[in-house]
């Protein structure tokens, strides 16, 4: 990960995670990758903005500093990549 990408996970992350984790109550996440889940089952809530299905969901995986507890937040969302256009 370069560090142009890591400031701006932490800059698009502030005000967002605010929540303790749900395994061990622990306020420290470690950044661990932008991660894509594979559509197994083409659904027509996982579209382009043209409404053609998606093939893959861009995620930010982040991890519990202290049990390890994986959050996944939307990278579209939090503005780390732009939604696909065909
Ligand atoms: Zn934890």
């Amino acid at each position: 990960m370069t560090p142009e990408l890591d400031t701006a996970i932490r800059q698009a992350l502030a005000g967002k995670v605010i929540k303790p984790c749900e395994g061990c109550g622990h306020h420290q996440w470690d950044i661990v990758e932008l991660v894509a889940a594979p559509v197994i089952n083409i659904a027509p809530a996982v579209v382009y903005r043209d409404g053609s299905p998606a093939s893959s969901i861009p995620m930010l995986l982040l991890a519990c500093a202290n049990c390890g507890l994986f959050r996944h937040y939307s990278a579209v969302r939090l503005g780390l990549i732009q939604p696909a256009v065909k």
